[in-house]
């Protein structure tokens, strides 16, 4: 099953849209499946978990950090980490920044808005993100690079909320982009409303549950 859904998505979503591959929780033999299938972008939210699967997998996957990340979390996974979407202060660029500068590379991360209007979800404020990326402090950053947005929308059946939080994100993007030509990814989109975040014009998807099946959580 896994093959196929990889198979599947890659034919129905756009080339300019990145699939991202959320195998948390997921065993081992899973990502197998989809990296014999192709994929080489996998989403992870944890980070003791992510490094376990990077040891065992082969090397040309693109390991993506999804979830909410503590800061003190950063070093163990400074060396391999292609992309870290959910930054969410200044404080954790810093200590990316300090990590990746220990690794002599430059990471490359997104920064996480808050469209949704849930109390639950993480994410800066809009004027947060434009003052995060105006500050002079940010100019002294060199081993990181900000690379564009992520959001995610409320949890809701109504796709017309869904449509205007991901729209919301899009314009800031594309506002920022003339600024910031670092300004590539657009981080939107999950199982349940993947079609209607390209409409809006995400550039990458973050895909688990259509691919993997259900997680449990229980185990
Ligand atoms: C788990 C997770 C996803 C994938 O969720 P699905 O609904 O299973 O596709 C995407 N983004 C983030 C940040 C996640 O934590």
């Amino acid at each position: 099953m896994i093959k196929e859904n990889i198979v599947n998505f890659k034919k129905s979503i756009p080339k300019h849209v990145t699939l991202v591959a959320v195998s948390k929780t997921k065993p081992i033999s899973d990502l197998q499946e989809a990296y014999n299938a192709g994929q080489r972008v996998f989403g992870e939210n944890k980070v003791q978990e992510m490094i376990e699967k990077y040891d065992a997998l082969p090397k040309d996957i693109q390991w993506h950090m999804i979830g909410h990340l503590q800061s003190n979390k950063v070093k163990y996974m400074a060396h391999f980490v292609d992309l870290i979407h959910g930054v969410d202060s200044f404080k954790t660029l810093q200590e990316i920044n300090k990590q990746a500068l220990k690794n002599n590379r430059i990471i490359k991360c997104l920064l996480q808005a808050e469209i949704a209007n849930e109390e639950t979800k993480f994410g800066l404020p809009f004027d947060e993100i434009y003052g995060i990326l105006f500050s002079e402090e940010l100019t002294k950053l060199k081993n990181i690079s900000i690379v564009g947005l992520m959001g995610m929308a409320t949890f809701t059946e109504d796709k017309q909320q869904i449509s205007t939080e991901f729209a919301s994100l899009k314009k800031l993007f594309e506002e920022l982009k003339n600024t910031h030509p670092s300004f590539k990814i657009l981080s939107m989109g999950m199982s349940g409303d993947y079609e209607i975040a390209i409409e809006n014009g995400s550039t990458m998807i973050r895909v688990g549950s259509a691919i993997f099946g259900q997680r449990n959580y229980i185990l």
